[in-house]
């Protein structure tokens, strides 16, 4: 699959803010906090910020946290915009919902991109079946664990009797790595101080 090569910390600068793409080391060693302006010799500089510039770095922020190619951002777009929410927000929930970020969520993995890989690699069931698509939707009242002959693995072993810190719309038993959608993510359970409307805009021009 066809990635963007730019460093992560990069990123983050780029956009402003922490996108949580390197998983401990975002909670320990960010170089966001200790620089905490864009990447370049300029990047510390004022600059005027357009209207397109505002829409643009709103939606490759977006983009990038959840760790998505432009193409694949924005088919979830023209879906959001068929659906019968408010556009912004139905994009935001799409992305919330897909599995490797439910995963993500839950704490089986550091990052995204770690959470991706565990579906990527089969780790993962979905009501007691093996899903190893990361785009794959859950639904409220699904419930994700680790298969059982994957518990072992020191990725999953060490999490038992971890307390995780999981949004309120998901609930995770460490013991048994088995959790579930306990309802459907409300806006105030997406961080990132996201502007979703800047991201209509982008696209509606
Ligand atoms: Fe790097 Fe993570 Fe900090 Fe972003 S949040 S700058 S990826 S350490």
């Amino acid at each position: 699959m066809a990635k963007y090569t730019s460093p992560d910390c990069k990123q983050c600068r780029r956009e402003g803010c922490k996108l949580f793409l390197k998983g401990e080391r975002c909670l320990t060693k960010c170089s966001f906090d200790k620089r905490p302006v864009g990447p370049g010799q300029h990047g510390a500089d004022k600059k005027k910020v357009s209207e397109y510039r505002l829409q643009l770095r709103e939606k490759n922020k977006v983009r990038t946290a959840y760790g998505m190619l432009e193409k694949q951002f924005r088919i979830y777009y023209e879906k959001a915009v068929k659906s019968k929410e408010q556009t912004g927000w139905a994009l935001l929930k799409m992305l919330e919902l897909r599995l490797d970020n439910v995963v993500y969520r839950m704490g089986l993995g550091t990052s995204r991109a770690e959470a991706r890989q565990i579906v990527n690699h089969g780790h993962i069931t979905v009501n007691g079946k093996k899903v190893n698509i990361p785009s794959y939707q859950v639904k409220a009242g699904d419930v994700i664990a680790v298969k059982d002959e994957k518990q072992s693995l020191e990725m999953f072993a060490s999490l038992k009797g971890l307390k995780v810190n999981a949004p309120k719309w998901l609930e995770f038993n460490t013991d048994a790595l088995t959790g579930k959608v306990l309802a459907l993510p409300e806006r105030e359970d997406i961080d990132l101080g996201i502007q979703e409307h800047l991201i209509v805009e982008y696209y509606s021009r």
